[in-house]
């Protein structure tokens, strides 16, 4: 802090310096200066090597209401501005806008003037073209709990920036979860001066509380020790039991990418709306998630950020679903570098760039393998695109229904982008496509934040000003009663949640198609051993549905059952080898995770085999000292 008031002249009106988590706010009372004189700043960040932000004095701040009038007087018709979200923790304001192109000084858009004009920051961001109840949640929470927030900020930078207390380096890692198995990520990562996790998951699958959540009990750590929890991406295996941390006292910060941020509040919504529906034990409520909200702190890929006095974290995109992250953790003043990659894919998609492999340095490598057998080669794009063609028309020829099960969160979307593609060559039969469940809100996700998407999309989206989740073909079925339009005669494809048949209205839709030869079901994803889907997938014709009046009524499946494999946002097996051979420079171990006991085996022999890197497989429960 010094330095940094050392270096500002005093026309930059400086009144305070504050932590805002892990960055350095300058409060002032003329953004115009430091606007106008930028270099300031950049020397600023240079010499300190932390993150700067500059934030208006309260003193200057407009009533919230006045500064809105401003805005809403003053922004471009053009821009077709759809919402005005203040936010009083930061002083900064949220503009949504349809066409944010025009609110760029290149359009003549002078931004610098409304930041002086209502003594607020302005932040920009694209609007979604259909209303997501998660981001409208997000809002009201961040509103709501400002105070809160605002100490949250300050306890976190902190913590951050407190003297070191130990010059050297150790660092271990804790297998808490997803070693030798699928389900309930998590890995606690310790150095000298902190505590940090990867990942939260759940395991939708377990039989027992003992293999269903990450095992802190044998971490043995005080929630309150922990200096961080850090994310890759929004299943519910990687982040579910999040919310429960802070139900049982966790305070501190939660990092991920700023997608990641609302697809895991939708996801564990639905999670606490599922479990007060079916009855069952909850492990927590909609209060652990508002708490949830309240300490997320959103870092874009490719920015440097300390976490804790002696680690600095850099997010990447991973390529498996919107927001997805490869963790980069930096230990030590450089003392050891650790990748751990989350769930990815080394491959372009219809949605997203391959996963970034490119870090300066990486000394540890924590690798899933969910695809890690040999014979685990998925057929390539245009094969996988060609399958589904067929057999998609195959069935409308004959006027029938195509039912697709799908999980919210990733295939829906490129799934939809596929189909609607593929109807416009002309190579799939034209018929309506109907979407229900909570896909609607995860697409309204991925349309607010088109950064995070591939860059053939980013600029369709960006400079044509075109949106691929809008087609002519698309209908969102927004409540149950409408639903009579989805099943009308004539022939047409339905996608609709849950992705595995447990429950959401695929299931409603299911007992209305099943019985007639007519239709098919079409699976495009893994369907875990235990559910409806997997049992219809291995040959079961009839399944129980209970009536309005409680009965149980036994529907009969007469319908084709088929299924498509190649639609996965997980490396197969070549791209997992080709990806270890790709770093540099040379990786001096490798550690194994996310994947069937025989699959990591395989993944850690054939790694130390053919690249002569030491390689791990851990078990649960295991503790490894890497430097
Ligand atoms: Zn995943």
């Amino acid at each position: 802090m010094g330095i940094v008031l050392q270096n500002i002249p005093k026309e930059a009106g400086i009144t305070r310096v504050e932590y805002e988590g892990p960055k350095i706010a300058l409060y002032t009372k003329n953004p115009r200066f430091l606007y106008e004189n930028n270099q300031i700043i950049s020397n600023i960040v240079n010499s300190i090597k932390k993150r700067v932000v500059v934030r208006a004095d309260k003193s200057i701040r407009k009533p919230e209401s006045e500064a809105k009038d401003i805005l809403s007087d003053n922004l471009p018709d053009e821009a077709k501005v759809s919402g005005i979200i203040a936010d009083t923790a930061l002083g900064e304001i949220l503009i949504e806008a349809n066409d944010p192109q025009f609110l760029v000084i290149d359009k003549g858009f002078d931004q610098l003037s409304l930041i002086e004009k209502t003594g607020w920051m302005l932040k920009i961001k694209k609007a979604p073209h259909i209303p997501s109840p998660t981001l409208q949640t997000i809002y009201h929470t961040i509103k709501a709990g400002s105070d809160e927030r605002e100490r949250i900020y300050k306890q976190t930078g902190e913590k951050i920036f407190r003297s070191r207390l130990v010059s050297d380096s150790e660092v271990s890692i804790h297998t808490l979860g997803g070693f030798q198995e699928v389900g309930r990520s998590s890995i606690l990562v310790k150095s000298s001066e902190s505590k940090i996790l990867l990942d939260c998951g759940i395991h939708p699958g377990a039989k027992n509380p003992r293999d269903a959540y990450p095992r802190l009990d044998w971490a043995d750590i005080d929630l309150g020790d922990l200096d961080a929890v850090v994310l890759s991406h929004a299943h519910m295996d990687h982040q579910g039991f999040l919310p429960a941390l802070f139900k049982y006292g966790y305070d501190g910060p939660v990092y991920c990418s700023e997608p990641t941020f609302p697809l895991m509040i939708l996801l564990q919504s639905d999670f606490v709306k599922l479990a007060s529906m079916e009855g069952t034990s909850q492990l927590y409520d909609m209060k652990d998630v508002r708490e949830v909200i309240k300490h997320c702190i959103t870092i874009p890929y490719g920015v440097v950020t300390d976490v804790s006095p002696d680690v600095k974290l850099v997010l990447n995109n991973a390529g498996h679903i919107l927001g997805s992250s490869t963790i980069h953790l930096h230990i030590g003043e450089g003392a050891h570098n650790l990748v751990y990659t989350g769930d990815f894919k080394y491959a372009m998609t219809s949605l997203f760039d391959s996963a970034s492999w490119n870090y300066p340095r990486v000394e540890t490598l924590i690798m899933e393998s969910t695809y890690g057998a040999k014979e685990d080669i998925m057929p390539n794009k245009e094969e996988v695109e060609m399958s589904l063609v067929h057999s998609i028309n195959q069935t409308l020829k004959e006027g029938g229904k195509v039912l697709i099960p799908t999980p919210a969160v990733g295939r829906s979307q490129e799934i939809l982008l596929i189909l609607d593609g593929l109807m416009k060559k002309g190579l799939l039969t034209e018929s309506p496509i109907f979407t229900e469940g909570m896909i609607s809100d995860a697409t309204a996700i991925h349309v607010a934040y088109p950064d995070y998407l591939s860059r053939d999309l980013r600029k369709k989206i960006g400079e044509q000003g075109e949106n691929p989740f809008i087609s002519e073909y698309f209908t969102t079925i927004d409540h149950p009663s409408n639903r009579s339009e989805a099943l009308q005669e004539g022939p047409a494809i339905i996608m609709a949640t849950s992705g595995m048949l447990e429950g959401g209205p695929v299931v409603e839709y299911l007992a209305e198609l099943a019985p007639s030869e007519k239709n098919k079901i079409l699976f495009v994803s893994y369907q875990i051993s235990g559910t409806l889907g997997r049992r219809i997938l291995d040959g079961a014709r009839q399944f129980n549905r209970p009536n309005e009046d409680g009965k149980i009524r036994i529907v009969d499946v007469h319908c084709n059952i088929e299924r498509i494999e190649g639609f996965s946002g997980h490396s197969d097996y070549n791209q997992l080898m080709r990806y270890v051979s790709r770093l540099r420079p040379k990786l001096k171990q490798v550690i194994i995770n996310h994947g069937e006991k025989r699959k990591v085996e395989n993944m850690a022999y054939t790694i130390s085999r053919l690249f002569r890197i030491p390689t791990y497989n851990p078990m649960v429960l295991e503790a490894l000292k890497i430097y």
